[in-house]
């Protein structure tokens, strides 16, 4: 992680009470693009103190202000123009992610388009909100009228990582806010470039300057205000197992609404019924699509052991493995950018000793890339590694690399293929490749996992929820299920 330096950042980059400041501490942080290991520039680095403040401010706006009263109808219109400057602004914007995060400057586009379609999505759905419903019926005399009615939860705090900076948070922000919720931002110490930019879009779009507040920190700086102050009543974070472990536990004391969205280890179960060219592309694409950055990265690859079946398909993967043009995400033709830091890329090769200490077979990759014109930056060899089991620690835990670990199931045994599937404590997403429709059906209904792709890998819609079973995490992104975290719901009983 990039040190903390004594010197303020050149531009102010907290938000607070409506202001943009430099943080009390005089602290700020580089922010390093991982393509050559340069500074891009240095961040502010918010303490407990700013936390504070931005806390009150968030509190007094939600407690004083009409935000949380008006009609979520009345807020729908700030999302669409939000959409719109994403959109106006997508050139910029694609391009600071891309600098930031190392990924390639299309799929940064992607990512804009993505979330252009949530804030849309949500503009839309939030209106449904204003309608009460009516409980008749059963229980409920005639001289009463039932209706339950939504509203904001009120102070949140939003905590995102560093895969899918810009994606991550407006998953957060763009139902929080037609709720009519105040909300502290917090986005990661290693990319926040692209949240700041689009808090300067929030603002140019009508948002409150106090509904919204940010803090550029890492998380040990603001972490244990923001999760455990009472003035606080949801934390919804995304990132790693250890720090949502933490935050549960923070949120607990004050009873917090507490939405964690976590890692994953997700199986890409393919038959021999798939013909050889769709499942080596389907395999490969599922794992190394931004390096293997990505929460639901299949990258446990379970494939049925039939006739030369298994081997073609691995050699093939391995093949267009080392095909992949590595480089810099912002010129044409890259497919694939680096690791975001070094601390990351240490991580990944530390997978690879464990692999190999296990026993499974290293057939690609394994290493930082040789390439002179890569050498200053993080970039990691697609790797391929065979004869897996179940039990190897490269198969159980998420190493958020571009590593795919093989396992194989006999022939026709679907029920090991489903135990296999499901033989992690994460429970994210899961691929199911296969011609026969039945099968996939079957196969699909038993997997224990929030996102379930049949014949494809990685797609998803902001009319769908997102989010995991087991220790993917306890709530849900996106679809109407993903407004709902931000609503409170409230009886209201009335003799006529
Ligand atoms: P991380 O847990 O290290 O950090 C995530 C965020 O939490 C950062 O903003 C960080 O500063 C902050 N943080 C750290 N300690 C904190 C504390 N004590 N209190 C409050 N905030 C704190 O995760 P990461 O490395 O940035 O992200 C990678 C992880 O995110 C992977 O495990 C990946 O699977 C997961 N992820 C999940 C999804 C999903 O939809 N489920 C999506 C993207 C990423």
């Amino acid at each position: 992680m990039a040190a903390i330096t004594n010197t303020k950042a050149p531009k102010p980059t907290l938000f607070i009470d409506g202001q943009w400041t430099h943080s009390s501490s005089g602290q700020s942080r580089p922010t390093i693009n991982p393509f050559d290991a340069s500074i891009i520039t240095h961040v502010d680095e918010a303490n407990a103190q700013d936390a504070e403040r931005a806390i009150q401010s968030a509190r007094k706006f939600q407690d004083t202000s009409d935000w949380s009263s008006r009609t979520f109808a009345s807020r729908a219109p700030l999302l669409k123009k939000i959409a719109e400057l994403l959109q106006k602004n997508k050139a910029e914007l694609a391009k600071i992610e891309t600098i930031d995060t190392g990924k390639t400057i299309g799929e940064s586009e992607i990512d804009i388009d993505d979330v252009t379609a949530v804030f849309e999505f949500y503009a839309e759905e939030g209106i449904k909100y204003d309608k009460p419903k009516v409980i008749t019926g059963k229980g409920i005399p005639d001289t009463v009228t039932s209706q339950v009615t939504k509203e904001a939860v009120g102070v949140c705090v939003l905590i995102s990582p560093w895969n899918y900076p810009l994606l991550q948070i407006c998953w957060k922000l763009a139902p929080a806010l037609v709720a009519g919720n105040s909300c502290i931002v917090k986005p990661s110490e290693v990319t926040p470039l692209s949240t700041i930019y689009l808090h300067k879009l929030m603002l140019e779009a009508g948002v409150p300057p106090q509904a919204i507040q940010i803090l550029t920190a890492g998380g040990q700086s603001v972490g244990p205000t923001l999760t455990t102050h009472p003035s606080v009543d949801l934390v919804s974070f995304t990132g790693g197992l250890a720090t949502g472990r933490s935050i549960i536990r923070s949120c607990a004391e004050t009873v917090k609404r507490c939405c964690v969205e976590l890692g994953g280890k997700n199986p890409n179960v393919i038959f021999s019924d798939v013909p050889l060219d769709i499942a080596i592309d389907m395999a490969l694409t599922a794992v190394f699509v931004h390096s293997g950055q990505v929460c639901s990265s299949g990258a446990r690859l379970i494939i049925e052991d039939k006739g030369s079946f298994a081997n073609d398909v691995v050699a093939g993967v391995v093949e267009r493995a080392q095909q992949i043009v590595l480089g810099n995400g912002l010129e044409q033709g890259t497919e694939c950018g680096p690791l975001v830091s070094a601390a990351h890329l240490e991580k990944a090769k530390g997978f690879i000793e464990v692999g190999k200490s296990e026993g499974a077979k290293l057939l690609c990759g394994g290493k930082q890339a040789e390439d002179p014109k890569l050498s200053k930056g993080y970039f990691f060899l697609p790797t391929v590694f065979d004869q897996c089991d179940r039990s190897m620690k490269i198969v159980q835990e998420e190493t958020f690399a571009p590593i795919l670990t093989v396992e194989r199931f006999k022939a026709g045994d679907e029920e090991r293929a489903i135990f296999l599937a499901n033989d992690t404590n994460y429970g994210l997403a899961a691929g199911i490749q296969t011609a026969d429709k039945d099968r996939s059906l079957r196969i699909a209904k038993r997997l224990r996992h929030g996102t379930v792709w049949q014949n494809t890998f990685g797609a998803y819609t902001p009319r769908a929820e997102w989010g995991g079973f087991g220790w993917s995490g306890n709530g849900r992104e996106l679809g109407s299920h993903g407004l709902d975290e931000y609503v409170e719901s409230k009886h209201i009983y009335a003799e006529k």
